[in-house]
């Protein structure tokens, strides 16, 4: 039995400096990898022959633990950074990003509230009252950067649910029996999960034939539903296609019926900040909150996601916990972002893309999203003309959806198995009216059309 002292992980000893070091130093390999390995997952049972019997009461030591981090954990695990990775949405952080979320990680800052957390919370609040402009959202706009999407849209509709409830008891209006959330049908799955996690019902609007959301649909369904709606959501870049949504015809119809406007932009909204795509973003400025997600394709790294309100006191009375332990926090007029969301002790996990905008300048970020916009359009002109492959629908972002001619699900499954098992790419098949299709997200700066074409080539 080896003696132990209840300090010794936290004293600045010549053994907890080398595993600091050793940590370090491992990050520093892998923040500065020439080629990131795409690497790929593994079964439990393999798992369990490398990597069991990890934790034990004497502990292994941080070679041990990074050694096996390093030589079994990590490649068991796809790397979304690597530029071959196209599948679901990819992630793509700079160095500038990654890096400082190191610092995050070192520096045990409590973001939730101001007292805390002043100097992260200002530095994160930059960076949202910068996107809130770039968003055309009036002075005033404010946020709270969150876990992801998913957590985002929940934090909004609860906020718009709140603010339903308020409207209703100060006009003297009954509660309704269910309330009811709007958007469209190819609206991301989160919309619905809120809905379940709020006990709402979700009544969806059907699109039209490019796959939009418009007002008149949005009209037709308050009509039906009335003051049970209290929030209709716009999408901003739909996952599976990167649709936006005819967010001003949206947008005009939810304020016309003071129903609370959601602009769920956690993947598209990004490609607002490129000067020539703002007229697909037109909108925007009337939503009452937003979300976009910097791990998705403002290059950040996981996760975060940037909810922004138009008027953000109304967060307030939906999400402020009150707690005696709190009441220190909670009796003043500070910025508390934990107050703006479903969460309270919170990451400064805005940090790594303050730091990243602050080091390179706004334009080499719209700069680095027109590059994937532009990459799109190519590869969809070589899929529409080459033989065998026909393009599902035009890219709108910088996701291009199309068909292997004469393929069933099982030929997809096969081919993108090889892709990755032979590490050339990460695309997995994916569905559209019923049908599988092939679809090639594009985030990282680093996907070359060369890459891309190589991989169509595998499709021949
Ligand atoms: C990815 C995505 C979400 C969910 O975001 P997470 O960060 O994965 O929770 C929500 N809406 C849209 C449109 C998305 O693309």
């Amino acid at each position: 039995m080896s003696a132990t002292s209840p300090e010794q992980m936290h004293a600045i000893s010549a053994d907890t400096r080398h595993t600091v070091e050793d940590v370090l130093e491992y990050a520093r390999r892998r923040a500065l990898y020439e080629n990131v390995p795409l690497d790929k997952p593994m079964s439990p049972r393999d798992l369990e022959r490398l990597a069991s019997a990890s934790i034990t009461a004497e502990g292994i030591g941080a070679r041990r633990a990074i050694a096996l981090f390093e030589n079994v954990l990590a490649p068991a695990c796809v790397s979304t950074d690597h530029p071959g990775y196209l599948s679901f949405i990819p992630s793509a952080p700079s160095k500038a990003s990654l890096a400082f979320d190191v610092v995050v990680s070192a520096s045990a800052i409590y973001g939730g509230s101001w007292m805390e957390g002043a100097g992260a919370v200002y530095a994160e609040n930059e960076v949202l009252h910068w996107l809130a402009r770039e968003f055309g959202l009036a002075p005033g706009a404010g946020g709270v950067f969150v876990q992801g999407g998913t957590v985002g849209n929940l934090s909004a509709l609860v906020t718009a649910r709140d603010a339903a409830r308020r409207r209703a008891i100060h006009d003297g209006r009954p509660a309704p029996a269910r309330w009811v959330v709007v958007c469209s049908a190819e609206a991301h799955s989160s919309i619905a999960s809120a809905a379940a996690v709020m006990d709402v019902d979700v009544v969806t609007a059907p699109v039209d034939h490019a796959g939009r959301l418009r007002g008149d649909a949005v009209a037709r369904v308050l009509d039906e539903h009335g003051d049970a709606v209290f929030a209709v959501v716009a999408t901003a870049g739909t996952t599976n296609f990167g649709i936006v949504d005819d967010i001003a015809g949206v947008g005009a119809v939810a304020r016309e019926r003071g129903v609370w406007f959601h602009v769920d932009g956690a993947y598209g909204l990004a490609a607002m900040l490129v000067e020539r795509m703002r007229p697909l973003f037109v909108g925007v400025e009337l939503a009452d909150s937003v979300i976009v997600d910097p791990h998705k394709w403002l290059f950040a790294p996981f996760d975060a996601c940037a909810l922004i309100y138009r008027e953000p006191e109304l967060a307030l009375p939906a999400h402020t916990q009150k707690a005696e332990y709190l009441d220190t926090l909670t009796g003043k007029p500070d910025w508390n972002p934990s107050d703006l969301a479903v969460q309270l002790t919170r990451r400064a996990r805005g940090l790594p893309l303050w730091f990243s905008l602050a080091t390179h300048g706004t334009q080499q970020y719209r700069d680095t999203i027109e590059y994937g916009i532009d990459l799109a359009r190519r590869i969809a002109d070589e899929i529409a003309g080459r033989d065998g492959l026909s393009l599902v629908r035009d890219p709108q972002l910088s996701v291009v959806v199309f068909r292997r001619d004469g393929w069933r699900l099982a030929d997809y499954e096969a081919w993108s198995a090889k892709l990755l098992d032979e590490q050339q790419a990460f695309v997995v098949p994916s569905s559209h009216a019923g049908e599988p299709v092939l679809r090639l997200a594009i985030i990282s700066p680093l996907t070359t059309f060369e890459l891309l074409t190589g991989i169509l080539d595998t499709l021949a």
